[in-house]
């Protein structure tokens, strides 16, 4: 984890608008649970390309888990598109 403080906005920045971003949760092939335990383990892939719902994406990220529901470990396979922008290009 971070130490990044999540908690409120630092002092000095405005209101901003919060637009709705849709953000799909991972679900276990099996019994299609979205409750899953904690990734055990995480690889990224620096591969730049576009995702199957027509987004650009840089990197490929793979996270290991399991269902809590039915126990059926997966990896879930992610496709960000880490730009950077406001955030230090530290990953
Ligand atoms: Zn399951």
């Amino acid at each position: 984890m971070s130490k990044q403080n999540r908690v409120g906005r630092p002092k000095g920045t405005s209101n901003q608008s919060h637009p709705a971003a849709a953000a799909r949760l991972s679900r276990c092939p099996k019994c299609q649970s979205t409750e899953r335990g904690p990734y055990t383990r995480t690889t990224k892939q620096a591969h730049a390309g576009v995702d199957p719902d027509g987004h650009p994406y840089t990197h490929v990220v793979r996270r290991w888990t399991r269902c809590l529901a039915c126990g059926q470990s997966r990896i879930d396979r992610t496709y960000e598109n880490r730009t950077g922008g406001l955030q230090k290009k530290n990953t």
